[in-house]
């Protein structure tokens, strides 16, 4: 293709306002396109040179442009600074100013590509010279909007405002008739991150060609993405598995990580490489992965060995860094939580359950401190999954991420999909808020309690009809000093019925009634429908609001129960959260 072609068509791309108009440019572009030229108008398009993983980048500074531009234009580096601040950009002052004009034959876009290929190689003494001789040539033979395509291109600032899967859409339109089959070429191109592969596959091989496209190391899939919802009791409806894995959700960095034998690629969820990043990484999946060659999915997490306690994300990131990268992995080592695997032996994983990727994954490492596979609980049950959530939290973890464990869980690349939903400790911002709630009973206490109480029975005040509504049975949260306490400060407060101002349902009746005297800070992680507390009571559908999983925080005696959290402040609560 000549670089004309490329070049016009940029200029258009860049005039063009609609999603629409811009995929017909490009499919007329990408249409005309020769098999050896198809990928290169790909990747220009996207203002690259290769793809993204490879991290081949020309990126060359203002300084090795201006002095390239003033070479082909036979004028000085400070006249070309002058111009490009005039018109606020290098490639703009390279069109402007007369160069040689173009060669007797015209540029081709391959041209370009290995001029520039060449720039972005270009390493050691001399280089400087050689990058600012290869880009004066390439101007030299070049029209003014070609100019100013090459200027972008080797500067990395072509910009055309096409996306990937805009590309991908003008690739099924020109070779499949219509955008709307672009589906095949968005799966290839999500497992091989590779939209110059896919499109030169499509033009010599048609679509069976790119169906046939597999994963492959060294080169990243993208990586599956997590949904999330208003509420965690949407979790088991939203994943419609009787199973669900509720693994930790580690607050680190997304590796995707890559064994050919004692060869490890480490990749970002950017796809980039952060192989020299984590040495410690690296030599984990040497020493621990026993397959021959592996992809692993996973997170690198910085985990203190001392204290036991997972260190945060931002002192993780003091590891993306250049320079004493083995002296910072000393002081701050990475662990890598494995949490599936997308290719084993030859063989992708991808289109196996999660329950079989996760036994292969089992199978494949042998764990020690600083690898391995991502701690879990599998039930079917919210009450568990709660829990186990609960737990996460205390233990300095952000959260959890649930997984479908149903037979077509497989690993969908690049896609965010209810297979996979997260939960986080700041998505119950509400509830960071304690309640204020006046105690109306109590329960006996069993095994270690007993003698004491096991759990008071909360309510909130409802200021309308002057009683005192349920919200919840709070057993946790009490420290042993708060047990001992709990006899002594309700003892001779027990009445033999149940009290006029409190409403409670038979389910919710406590071993023991109080008139409300005490009030008690209590922290929930949600307020949901309950058909057994009463605050808020809707007596049509017989549903009121609870508080689930509550915990003791203090004791509010500073506080009358009339003037607890009130009932309209728990629906509000409940209402908020839910988005109504
Ligand atoms: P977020 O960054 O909040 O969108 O959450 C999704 C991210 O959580 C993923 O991209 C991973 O980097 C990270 N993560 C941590 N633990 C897990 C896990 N067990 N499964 C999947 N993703 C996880």
């Amino acid at each position: 293709m000549k670089f004309a072609t490329f070049a016009a068509c940029s200029e258009e791309l860049g005039a063009t306002s609609s999603r629409n108009d811009m995929t017909t440019l490009l499919a007329r572009l990408l249409a005309t396109a020769a098999p050896d030229d198809i990928a290169v108008v790909c990747y220009f398009t996207l203002g690259d040179i290769a793809p993204g993983y490879s991290g081949v980048t020309t990126g060359i500074g203002d300084r090795t442009v201006a002095a390239a531009i003033a070479l082909a234009a036979g004028t000085t580096p400070l006249s070309v600074e002058a111009a490009a601040r005039e018109t606020g950009d290098y490639g703009d002052a390279a069109a402007r100013l007369a160069g040689a004009g173009p060669a007797a034959e015209p540029l081709t876009v391959a041209a370009v590509h290995r001029g520039l290929m060449d720039i972005a190689r270009a390493a050691g003494p001399g280089s400087a010279e050689r990058e600012v001789e290869t880009l004066a040539a390439l101007l030299s033979a070049a029209t003014p909007p070609e100019r100013r395509s090459i200027v972008r291109l080797a500067t990395g600032k072509m910009r055309l405002g096409a996306g990937d899967m805009t590309l991908l859409d003008a690739l099924a339109e020109a070779y499949l008739g219509s955008k709307d089959a672009r589906a095949p070429l968005e799966h290839a191109y999500n497992i091989s991150s590779d939209i110059g592969l896919v499109a030169r596959t499509l033009k010599s091989g048609g679509l069976p060609a790119v169906e046939a496209i597999s994963v492959t190391l060294h080169r990243p899939v993208r990586p599956m993405l997590t949904q999330r919802v208003a509420r965690l009791s949407e979790i088991p409806e939203r994943i419609g598995s009787p199973a669900i894995a509720v693994e930790e959700k580690y607050d680190g960095e997304r590796v995707q990580a890559h064994k050919d034998g004692d060869d490890v690629t480490l990749f970002s969820r950017r796809l980039t490489d952060v192989t020299h990043q984590y040495p410690d990484i690296v030599r984990s999946v040497q020493e621990h992965v026993t397959a021959g060659t592996v992809i692993l999915d996973g997170e690198a997490v910085a985990f203190d060995h001392e204290t036991k306690t997972y260190r945060p994300f931002q002192t993780l990131m003091r590891r993306r860094r250049k320079h004493r990268v083995g002296e910072v992995a000393r002081e701050i080592p990475a662990t890598y939580r494995a949490f599936d695997l997308l290719y084993m032996d030859g063989a992708s994983y991808l289109r196996r359950s999660y329950p079989d990727r996760r036994a292969a994954l089992e199978a494949v490492l042998s764990p020690d401190e600083n690898i391995s596979p991502a701690d879990r609980i599998v039930t079917g049950d919210l009450n568990a999954i709660t829990g186990f959530y609960i737990a996460c939290i205390e233990r300095g973890l952000e959260g959890i991420v649930c997984k479908s464990c149903a037979d077509d869980s497989f690993y969908r690349a690049g896609a965010r999909e209810w297979q996979w939903i997260k939960w986080k400790s700041d998505y119950a911002p509400d509830l960071a808020d304690t309640l204020d709630l006046a105690v109306v009973g109590a329960n006996a206490g069993r095994g270690k309690r007993a003698g004491t109480f096991g759990s008071i029975l909360c309510a909130a005040y409802n200021p309308e009809e002057d009683i005192f509504q349920t919200v919840c049975a709070v057993g946790t949260g009490f420290t042993d000093a708060d047990l001992a306490d709990l006899s002594r400060r309700f003892a001779g407060a027990t009445v033999d019925r149940q009290p006029a101002r409190v409403m409670a349902t038979p389910q919710a009746a406590p071993d023991f009634w109080f008139v409300p005297a005490d009030v008690a800070e209590v922290r929930g992680l949600e307020i949901t429908e309950s058909p057994v507390h009463t605050c808020n009571w809707d007596p049509e559908r017989r549903r009121g609001l609870a508080l689930r999983f509550p915990r003791f925080v203090r004791w509010r005696d500073d506080r009358s129960p009339e003037a607890a959290t009130t009932t309209a402040e728990v629906a509000a609560m409940f209402r908020r959260r839910r988005g109504v």
